[in-house]
């Protein structure tokens, strides 16, 4: 009866202090989940980015001996940009993804994950917790599942019906036998929306992501982005949301009841030439405290070469010639010449045949003769 009690007051404290959902589930194995995570590791469709094993993913105790419970929480961030600036020719702007907008929402979460508790540390000599927000070991989606917070949609992102599947979730593994709350009793019914348009087949079949043809994870990744994927980023220079952007549940979903997840318009639609020649210090200060920053710069410099191409933004060429010819990263240097080569001015073939007889890097000369390839076909 206590922890009846002790819970509804938890529930209440987290209203108070700006969490969306809260749910309670136990700290059993997620059986389910280990065996669903062995396939996909099996099939080749994990990311990569995943943290422990898949017993630490699956097994809450062993992160935390004495768990009893995990609380799960949701917060709903925006989906509209108010003021948003145009994108034009001759002033490109990329795009990140709705998730990365306003401060990191890991620093945010975790912030609200420590009052909670410090809530109950206060109440409960002897109180003992764990939390985690996205980088942790357990899956946050397989935790807020279980704790009726959503139901896992066939895009595999976790969908409250009153919230969309734009939130972020965060949960804390507790030594308090909290009673855990139902599974929601709802899905994705006869729809197919989300698998339908993803445009590179990841959604493999439904509730089944292969990460490596995903085009969110191939935003986030290091090296060349895969020649075939190319065409399909668009402006997006991180995330891609096309399996959210689709969905019903989605529909006129738009949060803005959190400051901290508030869109800087200039930060999230960043002029692409600009982010070409930012400095290290200027990027850290400027996007430092976005999601989007996790990986550095240059995936987001190299996916916004490759939009400068998609857009054949012929105000771009002369800064795409100097990275081809100064950029020390061979990534940068090789989906310049290809980006210039795709934009198709003469200068820029001729740019590249220059760069090309001192390339000394084998993967740099290959996107070269792509870009020169483009001429012939033209
Ligand atoms: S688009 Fe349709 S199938 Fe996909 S997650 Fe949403 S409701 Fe489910």
């Amino acid at each position: 009866m206590a922890y009846e009690q002790l819970k509804q007051e938890i529930i209440d404290y987290s209203k108070e202090i700006g969490i969306d959902k809260i749910g309670f589930t136990s700290a059993e194995p997620f059986s389910e989940l280990k065996a669903r995570l062995e396939e996909q590791q099996e099939l080749g469709y994990a990311s990569g980015f995943e943290k422990g094993t898949i017993e630490e993913r699956t097994e809450p105790k062993r992160l935390m001996p004495g768990a009893e419970s995990i609380m799960a929480i949701a917060l709903a961030y925006p989906t509209r940009i108010k003021n948003a600036p145009k994108s034009v020719k001759g002033d490109r702007r990329g795009m990140f993804c709705r998730a990365s907008w306003g401060t990191d929402y890991h620093i945010v979460l975790q912030e609200k994950l420590d009052k909670l508790a410090a809530f109950l540390q206060e109440k409960i000599p002897g109180f003992e917790c764990t939390s985690m927000v996205d980088t942790g070991e357990l899956s946050d989606r397989a935790v807020a599942e279980r704790a009726g917070i959503g139901f896992s949609g066939k895009n595999t992102l976790m969908i409250a019906p009153e919230l969309g599947s734009y939130m972020y979730l965060g949960e804390m593994i507790t030594n308090i036998p909290f009673p855990p709350d139902e599974i929601l009793n709802e899905g994705c019914g006869e729809c197919t929306k989300c698998i339908d348009a993803c445009p590179t087949g990841a959604l493999v079949e439904p509730g089944r992501l292969n990460a490596q043809a995903c085009m969110a994870f191939l935003t986030q990744t290091k090296g060349f982005l895969p020649d075939e994927h190319r065409d399909k980023l668009g402006n997006l220079i991180y995330g891609y949301e096309t399996c959210q952007v689709v969905c019903p549940y989605n529909k006129g979903v738009d949060f803005h009841h959190h400051e901290e997840f508030e869109p800087d318009p200039e930060l999230v639609k960043p002029r692409l030439l600009d982010l070409l020649q930012i400095s290290n210090r200027e990027f850290k200060e400027k996007f430092g405290k976005m999601a989007g920053s996790w990986r550095g710069k240059k995936p987001l410099q190299r996916n916004a070469i490759i939009s400068l191409a998609h857009y054949k933004e012929k105000s771009a060429v002369n800064e795409l010639i100097r990275l081809m010819n100064q950029d020390p990263r061979p990534v940068i240097r090789g989906t310049a010449a290809w980006a210039i080569g795709k934009i198709g001015v003469e200068k820029g073939y001729k740019a590249i045949e220059q760069a090309m007889e001192k390339e000394q890097d084998q993967e740099v000369i290959e996107e070269m003769q792509k870009g020169l390839a483009f001429q012939k076909s033209s």
